[in-house]
């Protein structure tokens, strides 16, 4: 397959300028006469679904959950970056764009993040325009703190609440385009199967979760922003539902998987606690600006924090990055604090942690000024821990966040099947293989609110108006298929859990393909994964019916997915012979244990084709091509 990225011509600064002009419209008459699908309600999908409706376009929305305001991005804590340069202290376009791209280790497209960086400013105007509360100085102006990997202060907030204030902007929009008729919302219901007709992607099929009956909707384009795929992880800091079956299932039908070996692990997490838990707690980045990393010197020390005196400490992250300090970006932190517990250095009963302390800022600041700025998430330490971060550090430790790997998509945001538009973490885009802190929010707010409006017009108006409707055939193969997937799940009447299977899943991706992977480990998981999807498809146990609301049938599906894509992602992290971002393959670092790029033969997009069940995929490659930075080995120091 040829990979057309369609990076428009001419200066990067100009390129989206010149492109919006040089797409073609759809006459405002015509628009209502377009019905487009939206699959999601988070940031990136509830702000394109209004969008395209305010623009005219007839809009399906579908969301898992029983309201759209109840998607992932709610729990987006701290900030949101852009480059307004409020705090006069050398920011710009081209700095966001630059700290992005080398944050990313060279692996994402310049084209894309320099738009990225370009509308970040309309981002916060129009959520400021809907009333988001950001954070403020005295004076009024909108307040910026400091993210990882970058130098200067551009993250927007809304105390630890960044994404819940976010999203209740974009699901007001969204509202009012429910109200008005523009937007019909499906909640409750989850994305089966994509229908593709000669060649475009014509509905989607899903399941009423509600009821267990499946449905099928027709549209002459479709928008999938469904989310990323961290929980393939089993523990991770993402809500339970997330999941990769959308795009899995897109990928199936022809939608190129990029880059899915790309995950980011988060330095600052409350540590895993036992054998039975579901979820891990993320403390957000933000925390860094003010908190301190460190552990003891000395391996073994097992004294609590405040007998351990100032020089018996290692501010690891402050010594070895002196110019980063502790907002050295989230791959380079993560990948330390492993380092400190592997020499015997964590602290806590595990030994599997490190302090974050807030001694010297409150000390410095007063408590007040840093409850102001973290109470809640204060709060949430202590309800988590019973230990008060006022009083003793926190103890913090890396866990699985953040997916940059998604659907390949075009500067269009077009999948590798017509009419199939991929927005926010659920497409390989902007972040190359390392996210920046309060990126994420940008990008699924640039892909909903300015990116698509324009780009689905230009393929709308491009395309000759076709028809489908769900009588088409390839919509009842799709239900059939559907159909009688539910039913073998149910019948296999095994002894295991669903969330068994998925557990020992995410423990041999984390054991395998988590901070750090060699190749040795990466077979052997490949081998573990394969056995395991073996085993499920006879030993599940899922009771209950299909024709009702059944909880343990839905996630044995999403299982079911995580257990082929968790082998494509370790297919991907084996044909990356080089380590980058948060692909830190051991056989590939500098002396310095840091991550150790070859530009020469990986300085590329691998976009994954689906060939069939059991079947090696196969490899496409966009090569990446940079006119505008210089590819450099990352330094922070
Ligand atoms: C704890 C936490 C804190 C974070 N803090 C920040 C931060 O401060 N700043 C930042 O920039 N980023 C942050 N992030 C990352 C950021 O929140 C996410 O990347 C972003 O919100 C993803 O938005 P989205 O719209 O792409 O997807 P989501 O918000 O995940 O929404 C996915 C939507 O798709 C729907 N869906 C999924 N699958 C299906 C299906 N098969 N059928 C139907 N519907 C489906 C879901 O119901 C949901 O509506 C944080 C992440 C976490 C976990």
């Amino acid at each position: 397959m040829r990979l057309d990225a369609k990076i428009p011509a001419g200066p990067l600064a100009e390129k989206w300028d010149r492109h919006r002009f040089e797409l073609k419209l759809v006459n405002p008459a015509n628009k209502r006469k377009f019905e487009i699908i939206v699959v999601g309600t988070g940031l990136a999908g509830g702000s394109a679904s209004a969008s395209l409706a305010e623009l005219g376009y007839n809009v399906k929305t579908f969301c898992i959950q029983d309201s759209p305001r109840r998607a992932h991005s709610i729990a987006a804590q701290g900030g949101i970056n852009a480059s307004k340069n409020y705090q006069n202290d050398g920011d710009s376009d081209w700095r966001l764009f630059y700290d992005t791209v080398k944050g990313g280790d060279f692996r994402a497209r310049e084209a894309n993040v320099y738009r990225l960086a370009q509308l970040s400013g309309n981002i916060i105007d129009q959520c400021v325009a809907q009333g988001v509360p950001f954070a403020r100085e005295y004076g009024g102006q909108l307040a910026n703190r400091s993210f990882g990997g970058a130098q200067v202060s551009r993250t927007f907030y809304a105390r630890g609440q960044t994404g819940q204030q976010l999203l209740l902007g974009a699901y007001s929009a969204l509202s009012r385009q429910i109200a008005a008729g523009k937007v019909t919302m499906y909640p409750r219901r989850e994305m089966l199967d994509m229908v593709v007709v000669d060649g475009q992607a014509k509905g989607i099929v899903v399941r009423n979760l509600v009821t267990g009956g499946i449905e099928k909707y027709a549209a002459d384009a479709v928008v999938l922003a469904t989310g990323g795929y961290a929980n393939v992880f089993f523990l991770s800091t993402n809500a339970m539902a997330s999941n990769v079956t959308a795009a899995y299932r897109a990928y199936k039908k022809g939608a190129c998987f990029a880059n899915p070996c790309f995950t980011q692990i988060h330095p600052t997490c409350i540590p895993v606690h036992g054998a039975y838990q579901s979820k891990l707690t993320l403390m957000s980045e933000s925390l860094r600006n003010d908190g301190r990393v460190w552990v003891p010197k000395k391996p073994g020390d097992k004294r609590s924090p405040s007998q351990i005196t100032e020089s018996e400490r290692d501010y690891y992250l402050e010594n070895k990055y002196p110019s980063f300090g502790n907002l050295v970006p989230r791959d380079v932190a993560s990948r330390n604090a492993k380092e400190q517990c592997d020499t015997g250095k964590g602290v806590g009963e595990t030994g599997l942690a490190v302090y974050l302390d807030f001694s010297d800022a409150i000390k410095r600041d007063g408590k007040e000024v840093i409850a102001k700025k973290y109470g809640n998430l204060f709060q949430m330490y202590e309800k988590i821990t019973a230990d008060n971060p006022y009083e003793t550090p926190m103890m913090i430790y890396p866990a699985v966040h953040y997916t940059m790997g998604g659907l390949w998509v075009d500067y269009n945001l077009m999948s590798t099947i017509d009419g199939l538009f991929v927005l926010g973490e659920a497409n390989f885009s902007d972040h190359g293989a390392n996210r920046l802190g309060a990126s994420a929010l940008m990008q699924g707010l640039a892909d909903g609110y300015f990116i698509i409006p324009y780009t689905i017009g230009g393929y709308l108006a491009g395309n000759t108006k076709k028809n489908v409707t769900t009588e088409h055939p390839a919509f009842n193969e799709s239900l059939a298929q559907i159909d009688s997937q539910v039913k073998r799940l149910l019948s296999i009447k095994g002894k295991r859990t669903v969330d068994d299977f998925h557990r020992q899943l995410g423990n041999i991706l984390w054991e395998y393909c988590g901070m750090s992977r060699n190749d040795a480990g990466l077979e052997k998981a490949r081998g573990l994964i394969k056995d395991l999807r073996g085993e499920f498809w006879e030993n599940v146990l899922v009771p209950g019916s299909g024709s009702d609301f059944n909880q343990s049938l839905e996630r044995a599906g999403r299982v079911a997915d995580f257990l082929e894509f968790g082998e494509l992602l370790v297919i991907d992290a084996l044909a990356r012979r080089e380590s980058c971002g948060g692909h830190f393959n051991e056989g590939y670092q500098t002396e310095e244990n840091e991550a150790k790029r070859d530009d020469e033969n990986f300085c590329h997009v691998s976009a994954w084709e689906y060939t069939g069940y059991e079947k090696e995929p196969l490899q496409n490659r966009e090569p990446l091509v940079f006119e505008n930075v210089k590819l450099s080995q990352r330094s922070y120091k």
